[in-house]
């Protein structure tokens, strides 16, 4: 039998990467050896503190509840790691009321838009932009509005470009920087801005700060939550997937406006039962050796970045070193005249390497494809040489 799928699924837009695995597939059976460098899941493994932690505490007899449900026994340690946390790298303190931790952020995005959204609400995403917003929006009843991110105003969302009846409708917009795909940062007047905009429109300000730690050559990125007054219609969503290796984890907390926090607290109360209280140790482990830990971390990023631009700077790209996020957003070679399905089906082909297309994204980031750096570097330098021989 075949029970189909609810009017929720069939408004999904198409899973463009399902079309990328059988192209894939295809390249096997041809004999082509495949080298990816199109995921952004790390490949090192979680720090060795961390993963001693877990252990510790799956392992802890004398702590009863440890295999118990994590939301009716949630470890204090981790609330306090991640207050602990904000205040030393951001000088934020995070208000009791204004904080939960979640099982990572794409899962809470979700669950935001659940808990603020009705059926006929407008959310407000970046293009290109992580897909998830959109699907919170749609499992919520409601509809995007894309806000183009574009080259010219540095990838940063235009918020006069935003119609005034999508302002009226909207219940949230969504900011993500560090940005996945385009790695901008944005600067600490930027997120003023989206504080003004909220507050003008009545709209939340959700930023996914999923890249906030992976930054180099000395670069912080700001946290939204460091403008005055931001907890008013703000909220941050850390996750330490991509931050400490942790990405199977499902480990991050959403802090900043207590309505919000609420709404999202309270789907989250109804739908799942919280993470393993071992899971819930180990991040505030993390949290609490952050100094410790990222330095080591991204400066493998950064150096894998170096590699890659480098490489490509050497085959005629213009790319400037992005200070952000774990990935090289680069524009398709000239030949392909924009078209980035078409180039990345061509380099699939002829060499075997499968990139990321800037149209899996989106419309506004077609002409582009993206690199992912968590492979190890001789993957890389091959990718690259590869990549490099369609150029010209
Ligand atoms: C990877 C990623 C996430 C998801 O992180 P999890 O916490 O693992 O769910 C969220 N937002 C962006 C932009 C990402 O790239």
């Amino acid at each position: 039998m075949d029970f189909g799928q609810s009017d929720r699924l069939d408004k999904l837009p198409p899973y463009l990467f399902a079309d990328l695995r059988r192209k894939m597939a295809a390249a096997r059976d041809k004999g082509i050896e495949v080298i990816r460098v199109d995921i952004g899941d790390p490949d090192r493994p979680a720090p060795a503190p961390v993963v001693a932690e877990l252990q510790r505490a799956a392992d802890d007899a004398t702590d009863p509840d440890r295999h118990r449900y994590g939301c009716d026994r949630p470890v204090a340690d981790l609330p306090a790691a991640a207050r602990d946390f904000y205040k030393r790298r951001f000088d934020v303190d995070l208000a009791e009321d204004g904080l939960v931790t979640t099982m990572g952020s794409k899962d809470a995005i979700v669950k935001m838009c659940l808990g603020l959204m009705s059926p006929g609400d407008v959310g407000i995403a970046p293009q290109p932009g992580y897909p998830t917003y959109n699907i919170g929006h749609v499992f919520a009843g409601g509809s995007t509005y894309y806000a183009p991110l574009r080259a010219e105003n540095d990838f940063l969302v235009d918020f006069d470009a935003i119609p005034a009846e999508v302002r009226r409708d909207a219940k949230v917009l969504w900011l993500n920087y560090p940005n996945n795909p385009t790695t901008a940062t944005a600067p600490m007047e930027f997120f003023a801005r989206a504080v003004q905009f909220g507050r003008d429109n009545n709209i939340l300000i959700a930023h996914d700060a999923a890249y906030i730690t992976n930054t180099y050559d000395g670069y912080q990125a700001p946290s939204i939550l460091q403008i005055d007054g931001a907890e008013e219609v703000a909220v941050e969503l850390f996750s330490l997937s991509k931050a400490f290796n942790m990405t199977g984890w499902r480990a991050g907390f959403v802090a900043g406006n207590a309505s919000a926090v609420t709404a999202l607290n309270t789907v989250k109360e109804n739908i799942d039962n919280g993470s393993l209280r071992a899971v819930q140790f180990a991040a505030a482990k993390a949290l609490n050796a952050a100094e410790d830990i990222l330095p080591e971390l991204n400066a493998i990023y950064q150096r894998r970045r170096d590699l890659v631009v480098d490489g490509l700077n050497a085959a005629g790209w213009l790319l400037e070193r992005p200070v952000g996020t774990i990935y090289v957003w680069a524009p398709v070679p000239g030949k392909y005249d924009g078209d980035s399905g078409a180039f990345v089906a061509d380099l699939l082909d002829k060499t075997g390497v499968m990139v990321t297309p800037g149209r899996g994204y989106g419309e506004a980031a077609e002409g582009y494809f993206r690199i992912s750096l968590t492979y190890p570097e001789a993957v890389l330098t091959k990718a690259v040489e590869r990549i490099a021989s369609l150029q010209g």
